[in-house]
């Protein structure tokens, strides 16, 4: 069922949904396997909410702490960069709190030009999708509609954050990973001056 869930609570952090448009079609994605995450309403949107309607939801929580926010939600939030941006500066000048970036590491590919350098001083942790250790088996797993340049351009985008962005962390899931793979990641996140963070499956 579609709704309005704009921002939502997982853990300590405050979780922003502003699009469900997404350049990927994992095969382990949330979104082919149910409609919430963490007791949420749906998080699939039933138009676009504009930044001030993403701002105002933000700022219902006003006297709530939050130890981050994070963009992230049933979509790609680098498909609405610009006004992720705008969200992130507003909260950055009223309440001010870590903002970090859930992304597949497209964001150059889906904007069309070179993205990272956008993110300083604004965005204080990007933690992309890494999934895989070579292009088939990414394109596999993740179906990337700009195909087979889709995972050098998302290596390319994380060793461009990292001179803007404090945190930047690459993920894999730890059910479709056997540990050579993850160790496999881990020298390539380290290899671009990020580091590799093993996530659970949470589908
Ligand atoms: S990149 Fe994220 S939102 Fe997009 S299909 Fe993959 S898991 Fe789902």
């Amino acid at each position: 069922m579609k709704g309005m869930t704009i921002t939502y609570k997982v853990k300590n952090g405050l979780y922003v949904n502003m699009t469900n448009r997404c350049p990927c079609a994992c095969t382990f994605c949330l979104r082919q396997n149910g409609d919430g995450v963490y007791g949420s309403d749906s998080l699939w949107l039933i138009r676009e909410p504009t930044v001030e309607e993403v701002c105002g939801s933000i700022a219902a929580y006003d006297g709530q702490s939050f130890e981050e926010l994070v963009f992230c939600g049933y979509g790609e939030p680098t498909e609405r960069l610009d006004d992720l941006l705008k969200v992130a500066s507003w909260v950055k000048a009223s309440r001010p709190m870590p903002i970090r970036i859930n992304t597949n590491g497209l964001s150059d590919l889906i904007n069309g030009r070179r993205t990272a350098p956008e993110l300083s001083g604004l965005i204080d942790t990007v933690s992309i999708s890494l999934n895989a250790t070579s292009a088939e088996e990414y394109n596999r797993l993740c179906r990337p509609r700009f195909g087979m340049r889709s995972y050098q351009a998302m290596l390319d985008f994380t060793g461009d954050c990292v001179p803007y962005v404090p945190n930047v962390i690459m993920t894999v899931v730890d059910v479709v990973t056997t540990p050579e793979q993850q160790e496999q990641s881990r020298r390539i996140a380290e290899g671009l001056g990020a580091r590799l963070r093993v996530r659970p499956f949470e589908g």
